[in-house]
C-alpha cells in the first residue's frame, strides 16, 4: 500500500530563529519507515533565497527519486517578478511537482497562481489563519488545486479551520492537509461534509511525528478506499504524471485539471 506524506521540510535556513529553520531527515525517515509511509513530499524550510534552497532540496530528492517528491518553495513578495523563471527551473530541471507558499513570508499572489496554472502544479499554501481570500483564488484559478495545510491554521485557530471546512465543501479545487490538526472532531466533520477526497495526509515533518499524524487518519475508521484517498490517492492524482528532469528542457508540463470534489 502506498502511503504518501504530503508535507515535510528539509534543509537549513540562513537564519536560526527556531526549530522551523532546521529540517533534518534522519529521524523523520526512521519514524516514517517504521509506520509504513512510502513516499514523502519534501520542500525547504524558511530561507532567504528560495532559488538556492530549492536546488538543495532537489539534490535530496534526486538521491531517492522513488521515495521523495519535490515541491518548490516560492516567496510571494521577494520572488515577485521572477516566479515564472523560478518555477521553470524547478519543474524542468529540478523535477519538482508542486509549489509551497507560506504567509509567514507573504500572502499568496495571483502571479504565483498564474504560474501554477500554466505548469499544472498544485499549490500548498499556509494562510496562517487568513483563509478568506482562498475563495477568491480558487474561483479565479479553477484549474489550480490549492492545498491548505493544517486545515488553515497550525496555531489551532478554530474559527479559521471551520471556514476551511466550508471551503472544502463548496470549492472543487480546495483541499486541506491534516498535519498538526489537533481537534479531532474537525477532521471527522471535514470527511463527513467535504468527503475523504478533499483531505490529504501530511505530517509537517520532521518536527511532528509522522506516526502520530498517521494514527489520526487511521483513527477516523474509514472504509479502505476512503482511507487510501486521504493517504495518497488524491494527492497522486493532483500531481499528475512526473516528467524526467532535463529531458523536457524548454517544454512546459501540460496544465492538469483539479479533480472535482463532491
Ligand atoms: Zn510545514
Amino acid at each position: 500500500m502506498t502511503i504518501v506524506d504530503a508535507h515535510c521540510h528539509v534543509g537549513r535556513g540562513d537564519a536560526l530563529t527556531g526549530p522551523w529553520d532546521v529540517g533534518r531527515l534522519d529521524g523523520y525517515l526512521r519514524r516514517a519507515d517504521a509506520t509504513g509511509i512510502t513516499r514523502t513530499v519534501l520542500f525547504s524550510v524558511f530561507h532567504g533565497d528560495y532559488l538556492i534552497a530549492n536546488r538543495a532540496v532537489a539534490r535530496v530528492v534526486a538521491g531517492r527519486p522513488d521515495r521523495f517528491i519535490g515541491f518548490a518553495f516560492v516567496h510571494a513578495a521577494r520572488d515577485a517578478g521572477r516566479v515564472a523563471e523560478l518555477v521553470h527551473e524547478s519543474v524542468n530541471q529540478l523535477g519538482f511537482r508542486g509549489l509551497k507558499v507560506h504567509r509567514h513570508d507573504a500572502a499568496l499572489t495571483p502571479e504565483i497562481a498564474q504560474v501554477a496554472d500554466r505548469y499544472g502544479l498544485p499549490v500548498l499554501y499556509d494562510p496562517m489563519g487568513q483563509v478568506a481570500t482562498l475563495e477568491l483564488f480558487a474561483a479565479e484559478f479553477p484549474r489550480v488545486a490549492f492545498i491548505v495545510p493544517h486545515l488553515g491554521s497550525f496555531a489551532d485557530d478554530w474559527a479559521a479551520q471551520r471556514v476551511v471546512i466550508d471551503l472544502l465543501t463548496r470549492l472543487p479545487n480546495v483541499y486541506a492537509d491534516t498535519s498538526g490538526v489537533r481537534r479531532f472532531d474537525l477532521l471527522v466533520e471535514a470527511v463527513q461534509r467535504a468527503g475523504p477526497d478533499k483531505l490529504i495526509f501530511g505530517s509537517d515533518g520532521p518536527w511532528l511525528h509522522p506516526g502520530l499524524e498517521l494514527a489520526k487518519i487511521k483513527a477516523l475508521g474509514l472504509p479502505p478506499q476512503d482511507e487510501q484517498a486521504i493517504l495518497g490517492g488524491t494527492l497522486l492524482t493532483l500531481l499528475g504524471p512526473a516528467i524526467s528532469p532535463r529531458s523536457a528542457a524548454g517544454a512546459e508540463r501540460p496544465a492538469a485539471t483539479a479533480r472535482p470534489g463532491r
